[in-house]
């Protein structure tokens, strides 16, 4: 299969990459703009490969997709290519909706185009477009805190949207869009909505990566409110799995929830980082000291979680990572990386407070 895929650069997109390169004969094109998150040094173990292409090309621009389509013939499209960090979109909504949603327009129209107008009867009807999404569209759940059988609620495909930041409701917006050119014009869509990713590779302006560096440096570390929003963790190679299981088997039209069935709170994922560099980089001073509660985000969810078992009866899959081993990884792996957090921070953010809204 030759596979196109959007935002490769980025942290979900590169780990499909280095996923579809190192365990399949695939051929990929990655399609990426370059944003501030994305690098290609987080493709520097693949990027060798004789079935591995880049082209630096903005999804917006319908001119440059059209010539990608036209040039590589892909046999499937992995739309991963977002804005992607609920804070920026607080700050910033344009480029959310400008490359979310209009980005997601112009892409579902030129795979559209370049659909409709395959000739071999057989590689049309085994065309896919695979939209990967967030759990973020569902809104939050009940928690715990505040009712008593909380974790009866879990977000299923059949759960309504209810999105509360620009950028779930940009991606929200994208998922729309992706369903409408399946039911209006025949596409082969498939979607994913998948909860918080963690792992190697992640921009160092989300809660793991921010935890881990500014714990190194004896930096503070701001946990939102008094840190009791939980989240559905899921180590990003296990979402590459995923992706790549629905891409490949997954049932046009259907929409496939991805989650890591490890429901923590902020502050318990805080405390385990700060627990396992004790015993990495073993300090006097302990780190859950550095800990330091800030303003909570505005509109923030209290609780995701999702209920995966669509996904692990219809296509076997299944996390192989518990939150406990997957965590010791991700730490270790900054541990050992710190060069390339550094050169991906590149001087334009320095792990400034983001997303305290017009309030603050
Ligand atoms: P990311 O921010 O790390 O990477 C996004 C990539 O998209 C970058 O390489 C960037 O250069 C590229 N990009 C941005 N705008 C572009 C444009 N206009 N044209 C072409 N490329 C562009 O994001 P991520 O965390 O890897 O997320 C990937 C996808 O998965 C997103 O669609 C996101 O909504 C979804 N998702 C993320 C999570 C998570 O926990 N990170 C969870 C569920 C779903």
């Amino acid at each position: 299969m030759k596979l196109l895929v959007t935002g490769g650069a980025g942290f979900i997109g590169s780990a499909v990459i280095r996923h579809i390169l190192q365990n399949t004969q695939d051929e990929v094109i990655n399609l990426d703009k370059l944003t501030y998150a994305g690098n290609l040094e987080s493709l520097g173990q693949v990027s060798n490969s004789p079935r591995y292409t880049f082209e630096q090309v903005d999804i917006c621009n319908r001119t440059e997709v059209d010539r990608v389509l036209a040039k590589h013939r892909p046999d499937a499209i992995m739309h991963l290519a977002a804005e992607s960090h609920v804070d920026r979109s607080i700050d910033g909504p344009a480029e959310f909706i400008e490359t979310n949603i209009v980005g997601t327009y112009t892409l579902l129209e030129a795979a559209r185009q370049y659909w409709q107008a395959l000739d071999n009867a057989e590689r049309k009807a085994n065309f896919r477009f695979h939209h990967i999404s967030t759990d973020e569209v569902y809104g939050d759940l009940p928690h715990p805190a505040e009712t008593a059988n909380a974790d009866e609620h879990l977000f299923t495909e059949q759960t309504a949207y209810a999105p509360s930041s620009p950028y779930s409701a940009s991606k929200a917006s994208s998922d729309h869009l992706v369903r409408a050119w399946q039911r209006t014009y025949g596409l082969p869509v498939l979607v994913t909505n998948c909860s918080n990713n963690y792992g190697p590779y992640h921009f160092p302006e989300k809660l793991v990566p921010l935890m881990i560096l500014n714990a190194l440096e004896g930096k503070p570390l701001p946990v939102y409110g008094n840190g009791d929003q939980i989240r559905d963790w899921l180590y990003v190679e296990d979402h590459a799995r995923a992706l790549y299981k629905v891409v490949t088997e997954g049932k046009p039209g259907e929409t496939y929830n991805i989650g890591g069935h490890n429901e923590k709170q902020n502050i318990e994922v805080v405390h385990t980082i700060c627990d396992i560099l004790q015993e990495l980089r073993p300090q006097e001073r302990s780190y859950r000291d550095l800990i330091t509660n800030v303003k909570d985000r505005p509109g923030h969810d209290r609780r995701y979680a999702i209920d995966a078992s669509k996904i692990q009866q219809q296509l076997g899959w299944a996390p192989e990572e518990t939150f406990e081993t997957g965590i010791r990884k991700t730490v270790q792996w900054y541990l050992d990386n710190l060069g390339w957090c550094r050169r991906v921070q590149d001087g334009s953010y320095q792990r400034e407070r983001l997303g305290e809204g017009a309030g603050a």
